[in-house]
């Protein structure tokens, strides 16, 4: 992601906000210029749960340039329907199970970024024991 886009970006990751069209109701994350379904571009902020379940992972384990293998991608639904490919923290990958419960944290992922800059998003861990979900 180049440096204006994620400065753009930075405030809707980190508190995981998405878009609502008012014409046929879909919810998308990330944020986008126009609704995916129907094209309609004026959209509404929509404060997403942040109750979502792992629906498919692989481990990664020869790491594209700053980044260090191995580590876990996956593809986790958003309960209010959105799917977004992020890294996998904090767990073990013999751990993860298809359907887990995972929230959102915001974490370091790249150490040297294309500008020489940290580059900071959001990535997915294991909801702990004991919180609500
Ligand atoms: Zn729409």
């Amino acid at each position: 992601m180049d440096l204006a886009r994620y400065h753009r970006l930075r405030a809707a990751y980190y508190r995981l906000e998405g878009q609502r069209c008012p014409e046929c109701g879909t919810i998308q994350f990330p944020p986008r210029p126009a609704c995916r379904r129907c094209r309609k571009r004026a959209l509404e902020p929509y404060r997403l749960s942040g109750r979502c379940a792992v629906h498919s992972y692989a481990e990664v384990a020869q790491a594209p340039r700053g980044f260090s293998a191995p580590y876990l991608v996956a593809l986790v639904a958003l309960e209010e329907g959105p799917r977004v490919a992020a890294q996998l923290t904090d767990v073990d990958a013999g751990d993860v199970t298809i359907g887990m419960p995972v929230e959102m944290v915001t974490r370091r992922i790249q150490e040297r970024g294309p500008h020489g800059y940290l580059v900071y998003g959001y990535k997915f861990r294991p909801v702990l024991a004991g919180r609500p979900t």
